[in-house]
């Protein structure tokens, strides 16, 4: 695996894509973006890559650990936007060798430093939520599941912990060697998701903020609403510079306001595919019933999971579910249980 890695206005970035198919996922070869801010005498990281398999012994780790052994300054600071895997993958192995405290948001923090809670009803019910209530409308069958919290992925691949040393609000300050470094709490990825703003250089981390799809878990894990939030407020920032946890950056406020605005239309555009399909239909839509028209594009993280039984696209309907989820709170789509089933109706 080759990396790549720039110079950027407050320290260096590592671009992180997604691999193309799920197995990339699971032998290393997926990885988000990286960044390295620069204080004086100072460093904060933000997100740490995926972790690598041993028998991958070029990945992103490695790469990490060459271009850190060469800063002067200290590490801090590791700042993990959000707990999904391909954020957090090298933060323990980076904490135990530069003795950094590792940051993040207080309602990510209980799966940071132990991946396998979401393989428990604790973390659900931390929500005030019930796991039944959580896939109630996705009407599984005796014996089937969302397919999102296998524990035997989650031990193999996705089991790093890391211990938690500060937790973090929106509008908290982390001092890094001088530079004051806002905390921006940006929920609907996930809940704990953050994004830090360095008001010296315009520049906007905004982690997995503009992923599509998003959300990819059903709530309230994910929530299409708070992010929608999420990105107004990154909006009326401004940012000069917007450094993502999946894409190259942008270095103008033009470009990064444009892409904030493709994240919104993207958004959008899937209410109004599925507001168009329940409009013709004339009788309740299911979920799954909505993914093939809804999402016909399958994206690099939505592919099909098995649920025990068969395959779902899982992501896909727990995305498109916490949209159905805000359109019923503005009364635009109603939820409707028949024989049993529940499907969705348009009230337009
Ligand atoms: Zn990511």
């Amino acid at each position: 695996m080759i990396f790549f890695w720039a110079e950027t206005p407050d320290g260096w970035g590592i671009p992180g894509t997604h691999g193309p198919w799920a197995e990339d996922e699971l032998d290393g070869y997926v990885q988000s973006g990286v960044y390295l801010i620069r204080g004086q005498g100072e460093n904060m990281l933000i997100d740490t890559g995926n972790w690598t398999l041993p028998e991958y012994n070029n990945g992103m780790g490695n790469f990490l650990v060459e271009l850190l052994d060469k800063e002067k300054n200290d590490l801090k600071y590791i700042v993990i936007t959000h707990f999904h895997y391909d954020h957090t993958g090298n933060a323990k192995m980076l904490k135990e060798r530069y003795g950094a405290m590792v940051v993040c948001h207080p309602a990510d923090k209980p799966i940071i430093e132990d991946p396998l809670i979401v393989t428990r009803e604790e973390n659900i019910t931390r929500f005030g939520m019930t796991p039944e209530e959580v896939v109630a409308d996705f009407n599984l069958a005796e014996g089937e599941s969302l397919g999102l919290s296998d524990p035997s992925i989650i031990e193999k691949y996705w089991n790093f912990p890391v211990e938690v040393d500060v937790e973090v609000e929106n509008e908290d300050i982390l001092d890094v060697g001088g530079l004051k470094i806002e905390v921006v709490h940006l929920p609907g990825h996930c809940p704990g998701h953050i994004g830090l703003w360095n008001a010296h250089t315009g520049s906007l981390y905004s982690g997995d903020l503009l992923h599509y799809p998003t959300p990819l878990g059903p709530y309230p894990i994910g929530d299409a609403k708070a992010h929608w939030q999420s990105i107004q407020r990154c909006l009326e920032i401004k940012p000069q510079l917007l450094l993502e946890g999946h894409g190259l950056s942008a270095y103008s406020e033009a470009s990064s306001r444009r892409r904030l605005l493709h994240m919104e239309q993207q958004q959008k555009d899937t209410r109004d595919r599925i507001q168009f399909v329940l409009a013709r239909e004339k009788k309740p839509v299911t979920t799954q019933e909505l993914v093939p028209e809804v999402m016909p594009v399958k994206s690099d993280l939505d592919y099909p999971v098995s649920t025990g039984i068969g395959e779902r696209r899982c992501y896909a309907e727990c995305c498109i579910h916490t949209h159905l989820l805000w359109l019923i709170e503005q009364g635009k789509v109603e939820r409707v249980v028949e024989d049993g089933r529940v499907g969705f109706t348009s009230t337009a």
